[in-house]
């Protein structure tokens, strides 16, 4: 992993060089990457991951992926799974063996008899909603629960009998005892466990009452030795109860410590596992890794490299407060990574007939074409050429308005490494559309330039009709057309696009694209970065076009 670039600065960092400095953990630097298995992951837990494991790779230390499965209805080994791929392929690999919260069950039980024996938590009876209304809210008092003053011994053997099945699901809770007036709600005796008789993931149904993230995150952190527990900012005001739950406990290591950072957001991205589940489940995107979802498999599918990603999480770096990155930033950094990495093929995708009436009859050859201008080392390539060509429809405009340069009657252009060509007469069908336009050209043309150095103002990629190979095409627009969906408060999902996806069943490549592996990525000239399906390689997703919407973004807003 390069680490030569990335934001050696930022607070996080700083704090981790004042703890060396000063021997908080001795000389240790142990982080972790904690996703719960709901989902998949997305570009926000690429920047947590980065953090992470670049702290643990820039400090010698050391970061585990952890699975924080603590609750059992909403968790799959399907997302274990994807997690696992996913981390291994943005470059990163757990410094041991995967760890799991379910792991620490039964340490995380003997824990909170130990909080019930020193009088600082208690078994309550009271439902869900009774619990949160007495919580109250900011400048609203708490309410004490008529159970708050049982015995320990008491608190003991209901909280044995939780353990054992003796209650109903959600008949019992176990809270911390600490401030029922306390001004952060955090602190205001939140639930420890709760009685869920669900099948576990892992550990089957050999527990049924399960503990809730605050008891579990900070207690398992400290189990394995983590010095930093990063998290997002949404968890500042747990921090105080992070710290009051580890303080009571008798801990193997020096006691972690939370740091918050600002998570990431995208414009026109929506980044909730919760929200990204339901489009996967009614079916509004293919699955999890539809090339369109912003989840790591699915940006993946849709061609972007792992060193993008990272690339743009390093430029956008580790900050303090909350922004919205523009999605054409990360894009920027996804079309300057295939500008070097990709090979030029042609496809035409929307094809019309070319037929050039003065070129030898059944006459076939190969022109020679370059493989990536930005590396010589990818060579030539031969591209069949024929009398019968593909070229865009948009390239042929009978009436061309003012500015159209491409080819018209009467018009010259060149194919792009062919020959120049003319247009002469067409043939339309009833309804009076082209199907096909004549051209002559020039045979001293070939390689794109001629004896009497004529110029032509337009260069258009082609297709030899008798080689073409056709293929399916998706091209991709933003999956919410709003830059802020969910912005007020509005359902983000009501910005939803219905037109994020044409696909395009006629596409006509040459023929080289035939023998693409599975996930390769090419520039189709002119028109693209494409990536070829990683499950079947005769479907191609559009990863990004060419333009370079981030400097027109930045443009826009230097001038106002
Ligand atoms: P969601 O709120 O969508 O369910 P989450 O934060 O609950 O996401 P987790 O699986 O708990 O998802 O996340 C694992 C780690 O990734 C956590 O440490 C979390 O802080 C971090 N993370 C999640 N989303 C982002 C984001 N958008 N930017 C940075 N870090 C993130
Ligand atoms: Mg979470």
């Amino acid at each position: 992993m390069t680490t030569a670039d990335s934001n050696s600065t930022d607070f996080v960092r700083a704090k981790v060089i004042e703890d060396l400095a000063a021997g908080k953990f001795g000389q240790r630097v142990q982080t972790r990457f904690p996703p719960e298995p709901n989902g998949y992951l997305h570009i926000g837990h690429a920047k947590s991951i980065c953090l992470n494991f670049g702290l643990a790779d820039e400090f010698d230390g050391t970061c585990n992926l952890r699975f924080d499965d603590t609750n059992p209805d909403t968790e799959d080994q399907e997302f274990i799974d994807s997690i696992e791929a996913d981390l291994a392929w943005l470059g990163y690999t757990s410094s041991s063996e995967t760890k799991y919260a379910s792991d620490y069950f039964q340490q995380l039980y003997d824990w909170a008899e130990h909080l019930i024996e020193q009088g600082l938590a208690y078994v309550d009876d009271q439902d869900a909603d009774v619990i949160s209304a007495q919580r109250g809210g900011f400048g609203q008092p708490g309410v004490e629960s008529p159970y708050r003053n049982r015995t320990p011994e008491e608190n003991l053997a209901l909280f044995r009998g939780m353990r054992d099945g003796e209650f109903a699901d959600g008949a019992k809770v176990l809270r911390a005892k600490i401030d029922m007036q306390h001004e952060n709600m955090q602190l205001r005796d939140p639930i420890l466990y709760r009685i869920r008789r669900s099948q576990h993931h892992r550990t089957a149904d050999s527990w049924i009452i399960y503990p809730t993230y605050d008891w579990a995150h900070g207690q398992s952190d400290a189990i394995e030795g983590v010095t930093q527990s990063l998290c997002t900012l949404e968890f500042s005001d747990h921090r105080p109860l992070y710290d009051w739950c580890l303080e009571h406990l008798d801990l193997p290591h020096e006691k972690p410590e939370q740091t918050e950072f600002a998570r990431l957001a995208l414009t026109h991205t929506v980044l909730s596992k919760r929200k990204l589940a339901a489009i996967v489940a009614d079916g509004t995107v293919d699955g999890w890794d539809d090339p369109r979802m912003p989840t790591l498999s699915g940006l993946r599918r849709r061609g972007y490299p792992a060193s993008a990603i990272r690339a743009f999480v390093d430029k956008i770096g580790v900050a303090r407060t909350n922004s919205v990155h523009d999605i054409e930033l990360l894009e920027s950094f996804v079309r300057t990574e295939l500008n070097e990495s990709a090979l030029r093929r042609m496809a035409v995708l929307r094809p019309l007939k070319v037929i050039i009436t003065n070129w030898p009859e059944g006459e076939e050859l190969s022109v020679e074409a370059v493989n990536n201008p930005q590396n010589d080392s990818a060579g030539t390539r031969k591209v069949p050429f024929s009398g019968e060509l593909w070229i865009e429809q948009d390239d042929f405009k009978l009436e061309p308005p003012p500015k159209y340069y491409r080819l018209s009657p009467g018009r010259e252009v060149r194919l792009r490494a062919g020959y120049y060509i003319t247009a002469t007469d067409v043939t339309t069908d009833e309804q009076g559309n082209v199907t096909e336009v004549h051209c002559t050209y020039d045979p001293q043309s070939e390689g794109g330039s001629t004896p009497d150095g004529r110029k032509v103002k337009a260069t258009i990629h082609w297709v030899s009709a008798a080689h073409g190979i056709g293929r399916t095409v998706n091209l991709y627009d933003r999956l919410f057309t709003d830059p802020h969906p969910g912005a007020d408060g509005a359902d983000p999902l009501a910005s939803l696009n219905p037109q994020s996806r044409e696909t395009l069943t006629g596409a006509m490549l040459e023929p080289a694209l035939g023998d693409v592996s599975p996930g390769q990525v090419v520039q189709f000239e002119r028109l693209g970065y494409f990536a070829a399906d990683l499950d079947d390689p005769a479907v191609f997703h559009r990863t990004v076009g060419l333009r370079d919407e981030w400097a027109n973004i930045q443009k826009r807003r230097q001038a106002g």
